[in-house]
């Protein structure tokens, strides 16, 4: 079952909109502060075709922790399973996304997965190209083939801001450039880390995307397959185990869908063979997942009886 019409999904939008007021916005991407905190909208592409969404869905957001999927995506593509998890992990941390502390004491000497930020920068670090400009092309032209949007661009603003204030990233990278899980330039990797996370669009190509991950890789509308239908299930597997950060536990007993979500309020969830979502609404809980878009995805689940489980 799914939801049948703008009507009723708006009238579910307003009822989790309350919830705005219980959380932050984020505060340590100083760009990213300024958004209106009670904002809430979302998009879901039915793979039947059919579209619907509710709130200001039309306004852009940058991805941030989303673009860690498909940036995954990319490079599994290129480079396949076994280069890939020869630096990275499949083990969810319980940790906040952004923790150097397993990154020392873990028992696989690389970064325990790609959806926490170590784990990202090393899958950023295997896009192909022999420079950044040729590995952001590669990685643009790639989103706005999900998107189908020739038009998908990266906001400046957040970018600068971003890479202004990458503490913590430039010591996730420098520890792992001394434990070569990670080679080449740091302040390289962290400007195109820091682009990939300011790509920016809105609920409806998320969910278009989302559509993509959920329909094993294939484009809804051009049919498509800009994903093999194997890196699909691993992208969707990572978004279970791992894809809401310390509360992915929860959020798999609760929603119990694929799911990632990004500190701007974004979530992108892929509902294989059912639909893909777009959410945005940047009050966020203390995990730093839309307060408001989780509540949302949980009525929604309990109504339509969405969980994978
Ligand atoms: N650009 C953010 C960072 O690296 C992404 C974090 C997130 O969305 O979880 O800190």
């Amino acid at each position: 079952m799914n939801c049948k019409n703008n009507e009723e999904l708006a009238n579910l939008v307003e009822e989790a909109r309350v919830y705005t007021k219980y959380g932050k916005l984020v505060d340590y991407i100083p760009a990213l502060s300024r958004e209106n905190k009670s904002d809430l909208s979302i998009s879901i592409y039915n793979l039947n075709g059919e579209f619907f969404y509710a709130g200001d869905y039309l306004k852009k957001f940058t991805l941030q922790s989303i673009s860690k999927v498909i940036t995954l995506a990319l490079v599994l593509m290129d480079k396949g399973e076994s280069e890939v998890f020869s630096k990275v992990g499949m083990e969810p941390t319980g940790d906040p996304f952004n923790s150097i502390a397993k990154l020392e004491s873990n028992r696989l000497n690389k970064p325990l997965n790609p959806m926490i930020n170590a784990g990202a920068l090393a899958v950023t670090n295997m896009i192909p190209g022999r420079n950044v400009e040729e590995k952001w092309n590669k990685l643009i032209h790639f989103v706005a083939e999900l998107t189908n949007d020739n038009e998908v661009s990266c906001n400046q603003r957040v970018e600068k801001s971003e890479f202004e204030t990458a503490f913590l990233n430039r010591a996730l990278c420098y520890f792992m450039k001394q434990h070569k899980v990670i080679d080449g330039d740091v302040e390289e990797l962290l400007s195109l880390y820091t682009k990939q996370c300011s790509i920016e669009m809105n609920c409806r190509d998320l969910a278009r995307i989302g559509a993509v991950f959920a329909n094993d890789g294939c484009d809804l509308e051009t049919g498509k397959c800009i994903i093999t239908k194997d890196i699909a299930r691993v992208c969707k597997t990572f978004m279970v185990t791992c894809g809401m950060y310390n509360s992915s536990g929860e959020f798999a007993m609760k929603v119990g869908i694929p799911a990632k979500s990004g500190v701007s309020g974004g979530i992108m969830g892929a509902i294989p063979q059912k639909c893909g979502i777009g959410i945005f609404g940047p009050s966020l809980d203390q995990t730093g997942n839309s307060i408001a878009g989780l509540k949302l995805l949980e009525i929604m689940s309990k109504r339509y009886s969405w969980s994978i489980f």
